[in-house]
């Protein structure tokens, strides 16, 4: 059996920075996103992954 990736994935807006950001499908030129916090609505969007815990990784 594969085995699942741990590392989890989350979607942040490119306008406001939010992590605020769903998916919607059934667009015929690709993936779009919609920020709810600013309303940003586009194919553009920035995705980190995390690690397992969920934290994001420190600086230095
Ligand atoms: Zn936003």
């Amino acid at each position: 059996m594969p085995r699942k990736p741990r590392r989890r994935s989350v979607l942040l807006c490119p306008q406001c920075g939010s992590a605020n950001v769903t998916l919607i499908a059934g667009s015929i030129v690709g993936q779009v996103y919609r920020c709810r916090r600013c309303d940003y609505v586009g194919s553009l969007i920035l995705e980190t992954d995390l690690p397992e815990d969920g934290t994001p990784p420190k600086n230095p």
